[in-house]
């Protein structure tokens, strides 16, 4: 039998909430090299819900267009985990690198994430999606899932954490992602009854790769400034502003914000809260899903991870929401979902079982 200690959930304990609009693009994001007024723009955005998942795979392929360019000096633009990681992968392909970002970490959408390998979550609608885009996303899952292994470390704030999903399914443990080929998606193993703590028939175990963000985004920020690159801080208002920068090669990483500054109409908010609790550092595992959730909010997913900045409660996307307000609705929905799993969850032996927080 699985023995896991319970997570103490209370609107009272929630030390900070944040909102990150992740940048959607329907038909995936945009990987590709274009001219303009004779500079290159190669442009690598709208990673949706993947971005600190893919982001080392999207940067390398970038990386390997910027090399077409007779220059290496280049500018990077935003300073998110898409542009740090782009930067990276330009200096190890012998580019001098500036970034110019309006915000920089931790005031970035990357900084709010959750942030664990989901690299086609909020990505893609299956009906926009082209082969050749498929292929890219393939190709960029490959590389970053190796890369982030490399990473795995203290240094990076990368590591591996058993998670487990309870269910009343057992079809739901394939584990499958229509998207990815099995082999980058961890083993899942469907826990019997008898076996897990949860108050569902089955739970799925699997390992699941955490990055935690307060720690990674800073060490990258680092490796970018170690390696002789510059970071500046500026917002371009226009594409004629980046159009007059000195460099020639220009790599866009801008998220959400190529909305405008490029004219991607395609581009959306997909609204995302996260909600955290003081750390709890016996927790060593992250949940995925609720139990008992009601009829109006099935479907609506759950998930807690611990970190060391915190516990995070998350489980929101709101499609086409711009706006960086706390919704208190959807901030009562996940920690309510998530107090009802804890005190449904058998306690490790010799802990009493938590008493039950009412509802709010
Ligand atoms: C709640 C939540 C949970 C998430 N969970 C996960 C997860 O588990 N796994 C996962 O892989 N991903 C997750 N994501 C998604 C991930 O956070 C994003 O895909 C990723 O952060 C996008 O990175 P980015 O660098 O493109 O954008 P950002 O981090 O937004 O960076 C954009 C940069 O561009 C700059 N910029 C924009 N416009 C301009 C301008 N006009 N002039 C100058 N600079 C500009 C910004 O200042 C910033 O520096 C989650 C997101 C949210 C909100």
């Amino acid at each position: 039998m699985v023995q896991l200690p319970l997570v103490r959930v209370s609107a009272e304990r929630v030390i900070r909430q944040t909102v990150g609009l992740r940048p959607h693009r329907p038909s995936g994001f945009v990987l590709k090299s274009a001219t303009l007024d004779h500079k290159t723009v190669i442009h690598n955005y709208g990673h949706g819900g993947s971005g600190m998942s893919l982001s080392w795979g999207t940067a390398t392929m970038a990386a390997d267009l910027a090399m077409a360019h007779g220059e290496r000096r280049a500018a990077v633009l935003g300073s998110g985990v898409v542009g740090l990681t782009t930067a990276r992968m330009l200096q190890r392909r012998g580019f001098a690198v500036t970034i110019y970002a309006e915000r920089v970490p931790p005031d970035v959408t990357s900084n709010w994430s959750l942030a664990a390998w989901t690299p086609t979550s909020g990505l893609v609608e299956f009906a926009k999606r082209t082969p050749e885009w498929s292929a890219q996303l393939v190709q960029a899952a490959e590389i970053a899932y190796r890369q982030l292994q490399f990473m795995a470390s203290p240094r990076y704030g990368i590591s591996w954490i058993m998670n487990y999903a309870p269910t009343e399914s057992a079809e739901s443990a394939r584990g499958e992602n229509a998207l990815l080929p099995r082999h980058l998606n961890s083993e899942q193993t469907l826990l019997q009854p008898g076996e897990h703590p949860f108050p569902t028939t089955y739970a799925i175990e699997r390992p699941e790769m955490r990055i935690e963000p307060n720690i990674y985004l800073p060490a990258l920020m680092d490796d970018v400034l170690n390696f002789g690159g510059h970071i500046v801080i500026r917002k371009f208002e226009t594409t004629r502003d980046v159009m007059a920068l000195s460099e020639n090669l220009i790599v866009n990483c801008t998220g959400l914000g190529a909305k405008t500054l490029f004219g991607d109409d395609e581009l959306m908010p997909l609204k995302g809260l996260l909600v955290l609790l003081p750390p709890q550092p016996e927790v060593h595992y992250s949940t995925s899903g609720g139990w008992n959730i009601p009829a109006d909010q099935r479907g609506l997913f759950v998930h807690m991870m611990p970190r060391t900045d915190g516990i995070v409660l998350g489980g929101t996307s709101e499609r086409g929401v711009a706006t960086t307000d706390v919704s208190d609705k959807e901030k009562a929905r996940i920690i309510a979902n998530h107090i009802t799993l804890f005190a449904a969850m058998k306690p490790p032996t010799g802990h009493p079982p938590m008493a039950p927080t009412p509802r709010r």
